[in-house]
């Protein structure tokens, strides 16, 4: 029996980890994949205050290093639901807790075109900052128009030599900062008002067709694509014993309760307006101090 469960290895929950790690709880942690979450993939983390720049894997695997160090323990197993008595159910084991703390975070979304899963790791790349060193040299496109796009374009420009930066609307939704460094760039191609409608290639990728508003497709011959088109959350386990919205976030009036006594949720799982690293650290500890303050 665990005082809390936190399901989510990354930055919310990690940090509800800590919080309830010093106030001397027995604190599970269980996580699918591998710790940090998604904050991995950022090249540069440079809007965290007090921390004027470090890798998104650098940050993560110090917070993991510091949470390991105060005695938490971890399984790396994937939830597949809980159950009414909340019980929380891994594909190995069950797990009993006075509190769980929801922190699932989100996942990469896809573009759902029919060749994409397929070559994932032969040319399609969710992650810049752990693929992008394959393609020294070679002609890449990263397709999307939010910040991860726009660091991911910069991030490739210094090592390809080409990077095409396709965006289905003409304006990106990033930050002015990123886009002026990109702007900066000689070697990055904007393809405005479009979207790739085809991947080709079959043990690997040969290029994308790319349709722009007027129905004109061109196929643009690159080594490798960057996909970057935001996230998605993966909360419909859940769904049998909490509320969530029509686009699977979890539903909490507070911010930090959810509609089941005894279940939190912390970082990008929940229904919120800005989805950061600060935002998500600051979720965790809410969460954490919470669910401490009303399980005694
Ligand atoms: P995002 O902000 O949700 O942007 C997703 C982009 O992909 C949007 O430009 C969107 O186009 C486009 N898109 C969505 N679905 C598409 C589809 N099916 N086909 C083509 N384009 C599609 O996602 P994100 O860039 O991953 O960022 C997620 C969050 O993390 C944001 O809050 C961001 O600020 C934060 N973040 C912060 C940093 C940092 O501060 N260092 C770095 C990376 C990310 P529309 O614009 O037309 O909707």
């Amino acid at each position: 029996m665990y005082d809390i469960i936190i399901v989510g290895a990354g930055p919310a929950g990690l940090t509800a980890a800590l919080y309830a790690l010093r106030a001397n709880k027995k604190v599970l942690v269980l996580e699918a994949k591998t710790y940090g979450g998604q904050i991995v993939n950022a090249s540069k983390v440079e809007n965290y205050p007090g921390v004027k720049s470090i890798s998104g894997f650098d940050y993560a695997k110090v917070l993991y290093e510091q949470v390991k160090d105060l005695g938490a323990d971890f399984k790396f197993e994937t939830v597949v639901r809980i159950d009414e008595e909340k019980n929380v159910i891994t594909s190995k084991n069950t797990y009993q807790a006075k509190a769980i703390i929801l922190a699932t975070g989100a996942e990469n979304r896809k573009l759902r075109l029919e060749n994409e899963e397929n070559l994932i790791g032969k040319g399609v790349s969710y992650c810049a900052t752990c693929d992008g060193n394959f393609y020294k040299n070679k002609v890449v496109a990263v397709v999307g128009g939010g910040n991860t796009a726009l660091e991911d374009a910069v991030y490739l420009s210094n090592i390809a030599s080409k990077v095409y930066l396709i965006h289905r609307r003409d304006s990106f939704r990033g930050e002015e900062t990123y886009v002026d460094e990109l702007r900066k760039q000689e070697n990055v191609e904007y393809i405005l008002n479009a979207n790739i409608v085809k991947i080709n290639g079959e043990d690997k990728i040969e290029s994308i067709d790319v349709k722009n508003i007027d129905g004109n497709i061109q196929t643009i011959v690159i080594d490798g694509l960057f996909i970057a088109v935001g996230q998605e959350p993966k909360n419909e386990i859940f769904k049998n014993i909490i509320e969530i919205d029509k686009n699977g976030y979890i539903i909490s009036e507070d911010g930090v309760h959810t509609s089941q006594k005894g279940i939190y949720v912390a970082g990008d799982a929940r229904v919120k307006t800005l989805r950061q690293l600060t935002t998500a650290v600051s979720d965790g500890a809410i969460a954490a101090t919470t669910a401490i303050k009303e399980m005694r």
